[in-house]
């Protein structure tokens, strides 16, 4: 462990052992060939793409998918090989770029097919691009319904090839909108069915993200995208009822307890006064704040554990500390291990939970502990 002498112990702790099996069990659950693209975006959803995907790479994932190309092209620079998909296309002038390092754009405008089919002719080469279709998430992508037109005009890009063909779900974790998710699948055959008839032979067929690759057997192609099901988020963005692969979470947020303080009734703590206690109360102050992304709506709303026990965020949390009682909880010291998202004992707190708290989903908390926080790698897990 760090020396708490030369840096702060807050940190996030990332099991990348729980990450592979994560990996292995959804591979074994989906089966068949399928293929796996691992979703490392938004610097691996706050886990650190490059050493997430550095341990996917040896647990045999097949691709990466980030969302734009200067997270790809700093994976290239660290010496990730597998094929990387840019979800996100590119922006007109990184074209040479792409090639360059092997970074592989999703396409879904004629001006993006013209600008990268013109620098792959430049250097007398083929590009495989992948085709975004848009089924009903209303957000990138060529509409469904355009896709004969978009085709028409797409045929003069002699140098480019139609390595994929994609849409993406809007809502495959919500039951009540499994309707609208067949739609979308069956929107997206008829526009591969489209690409197809003009002779495009694509190699990828890929529409799930993790809610479809584990809800909608039907709808994984021969590649799914996954994001949050490797790195264990699933109680908020996963169907309700649906039989889950054995999933653990992959990041633990702890710090340590830095001062301790024993208060008496009536007294008020933090900003704004939101707390008072109600009997002499031992405190204890945290080295942690909403700059580093424990959210200040969770003032006076969540708990953290220490020792194996539940402990409630009093008063308001601030930019660098977070206040927490712990009256109720014997032989505390400063130095002791803090878990704001983890588990111990009988205890735990997820990522999801936290979403909850704060009207948001778990992607969000994980993405916002900010990068002040120290990552720690371990090859926990069970190997
Ligand atoms: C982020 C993203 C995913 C992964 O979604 P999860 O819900 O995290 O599995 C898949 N495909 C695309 C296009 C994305 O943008």
């Amino acid at each position: 462990m760090r020396n708490p002498v030369i840096s702060r112990p807050t940190r996030a702790e990332i099991d990348l052992g729980s990450l592979k099996n994560n990996f292995r069990n959804i591979r074994e659950f989906v089966g068949g060939d399928t293929r796996f693209m691992a979703v490392v975006k938004a610097d691996a959803y706050g886990h650190g793409a490059w050493k997430c995907a550095q341990a996917l790479e040896s647990a045999g994932i097949d691709w990466f998918g980030v969302a734009i190309p200067a997270e790809g092209a700093e994976l290239r620079r660290k010496g990730i090989r597998k094929r990387i998909l840019c979800l996100g296309s590119f922006w007109a002038g990184q074209e040479n770029m792409l090639l360059n390092q092997g970074l592989t754009p999703v396409i879904y405008r004629l001006e993006q097919a013209e600008a990268f089919d013109t620098a792959a002719k430049a250097r007398n080469s083929i590009a495989e691009i992948h085709l975004k279709i848009d089924t009903g998430m209303g957000r990138i992508g060529v509409r469904h319904d355009e896709i004969d037109p978009f085709l028409d005009k797409f045929a003069r890009f002699a140098n480019l090839h139609i390595e994929g063909v994609m849409t993406h779900f809007a809502a495959a974790d919500d039951p009540d909108s499994s309707d609208f998710t067949r739609e979308q699948i069956g929107r997206f055959e008829r526009a591969l069915g489209a690409v197809e008839a003009r002779g495009h032979r694509p190699v990828y067929r890929d529409l799930a993200n993790s809610a479809g690759a584990i809800a909608f057997p039907d709808s994984r192609g021969n590649l799914v995208r996954l994001g949050g099901a490797l790195y264990g988020l699933t109680r908020d963005v996963m169907p309700p009822d649906c039989e889950l692969p054995d999933l653990k979470p992959v990041m633990s947020v702890k710090t340590q307890i830095a001062h301790l303080k024993t208060v008496p009734e009536g007294e008020t703590l933090g900003y704004g006064r939101t707390f008072t206690t109600e009997r002499e109360s031992v405190i204890a102050t945290l080295p942690i704040g909403y700059q580093d992304g424990y959210s200040r709506v969770l003032s006076n709303k969540a708990k953290v554990i220490i020792g194996g026990q539940y402990a409630p965020v009093v008063g308001r949390v601030s930019m660098d500390w977070t206040l927490v009682d712990v009256t109720a909880l014997e032989g505390v010291r400063v130095g002791d291990d803090v878990i704001l998202i983890g588990s111990e004992g009988g205890c735990e707190i997820r990522a999801e939970d936290l979403g909850a708290l704060s009207d948001t989903i778990s992607y969000e908390i994980t993405c916002g502990i900010n990068r002040r926080v120290t990552r720690i790698y371990a090859e926990g897990g069970e190997e």
